[in-house]
């Protein structure tokens, strides 16, 4: 299969994102072989990259940057012990939160999420699991 090229543009700055080694980043250690990332042209001036996936090449979300990769990372997590907590299969966590993002399928990932949004899954994920440890009858 051929792959499609994905042209995308830093949401920063307008430039265009470049597909690079994650290593060019994160430094060269074995984990990060194979990895991926779309990287802002003008990084490191411009802290922003979003990971690709492995297959494919398709770009897991838009560019983010620090602030932002933080926010995505601790959504995720969020949204891990949400699961746990109420034994969820992965699936269900984000067919709920769809619901009440009122988001498709498509838009439901937190690749895709702004810093905002992020923080209204970690509030939702905490209000349900409160209520649901909290208060049973
Ligand atoms: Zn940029």
């Amino acid at each position: 299969m051929k792959h499609k090229k994905y042209q995308i543009t830093c949401p920063y700055c307008d430039s265009p994102a470049l597909f690079r080694p994650a290593s060019m980043v994160h430094g060269s250690s074995v984990l990060e072989k194979g990895r991926y990332l779309y990287i802002c042209s003008r990084w490191p001036a411009c802290d922003s990259y979003v990971a690709a996936h492995k297959k494919g090449k398709r770009p897991m979300g838009t560019l983010a940057n620090k602030e932002l990769r933080h926010k995505r990372m601790l959504a995720h997590r969020a949204l891990e012990e949400l699961q746990q907590s109420m034994h969820m299969e992965k699936w269900a966590v984000y067919l709920w939160l769809q619901g009440h993002l009122h988001l498709n399928e498509e838009q439901a990932h937190i690749g895709l999420f702004s810093e905002q949004m992020c923080e209204q899954v970690i509030s939702l994920c905490r209000q349900l699991i409160r209520t649901s440890t909290g208060t049973t009858a």
